[in-house]
């Protein structure tokens, strides 16, 4: 139930990289149960709920143009992985009664809904979990901005951006025993000093819309929804 947390709409950051397991590569289903499980859980509290989902566990534009593709074209074809996040994630919660809807940046009307704003924030409303997929629809951008940005349009009043590590630390923690989490940051200090939280486009437009971004693990069990009552650690970028 509600009283279980203070905010009434968020938007959930996971990269492609999460649905994958130990696969290395591409979607693991049992894996993207769990997360559409930690999703439940946080609906189920009454939270309405926004996901952007990146693709890199299918394609990145980079890694494209770096093998000697067109840019742009690499980047299109990374925002059609996004899609196939999208849907895979549509299916698992769904498949635990979870109402859906994927919202892409590109039309492509017989697979999702095209994005029209007050349609978006109407499914919200409706309690429908809102899967927005094609990142921005632009190449040169990544599934960070677009998360920024369909945060900021869809007033949500942060950004959990679920991660392997529950926050955001001075060095990689997986490198240094003595890494320090913050408990807060500044988005300046993310920028400043390049931490891994975002990238650069997406801190400075939530900077400028004063949207909190809250890092937290999505690998600890009841983790996300033990984030929005206040409970477990995080870093929150402000
Ligand atoms: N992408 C893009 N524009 C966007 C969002 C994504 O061109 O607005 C492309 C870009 O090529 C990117 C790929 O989609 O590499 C996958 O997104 P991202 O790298 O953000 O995925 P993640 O790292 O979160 O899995």
């Amino acid at each position: 139930d509600t009283s279980e947390t203070t905010f009434k709409r968020v938007l959930l950051k996971i990269s492609g990289e999460a649905l994958m397991g130990d696969q290395g590569y591409g979607l693991h289903p049992p894996t993207v149960e769990r997360i559409a499980r930690e999703v439940k859980s946080v609906h189920d509290m009454g939270v309405e709920i926004c996901m952007v989902i990146g693709g890199g566990n299918i394609f990145r534009g980079l890694a494209g143009s770096a093998q000697g593709m067109e840019r742009t074209t690499a980047d299109y074809m990374g925002m059609l992985a996004t899609v196939m996040n999208a849907l895979a994630m549509q299916s698992a919660l769904e498949g635990i009664g979870v109402y859906t809807r994927v919202i892409s940046a590109i039309r492509m009307d017989e697979v999702a809904e095209p994005y029209i704003r007050r349609r978006a924030v109407r499914h919200l409303e409706k309690k429908r979990v809102c899967i927005f997929a094609a990142g921005t629809g632009n190449p040169y951008f990544t599934t960070d901005t677009a998360a920024t940005l369909r945060a900021n349009e869809m007033a949500c009043e942060a950004i959990f951006k679920g991660t392997k590590v529950d926050g955001v630390y001075d060095k990689d923690p997986m490198e240094h025993d003595d890494a320090v989490r913050y408990e807060t940051v500044s988005y300046d200090d993310c920028l400043a000093k390049n931490l891994k939280v975002m990238d650069a486009s997406a801190i400075a437009l939530a900077r400028d819309n004063n949207l909190p971004i809250i890092v937290f693990s999505l690998d600890e069990p009841g983790g996300f929804k033990g984030i929005l009552a206040g409970r477990g650690t995080f870093t929150r970028v402000q």
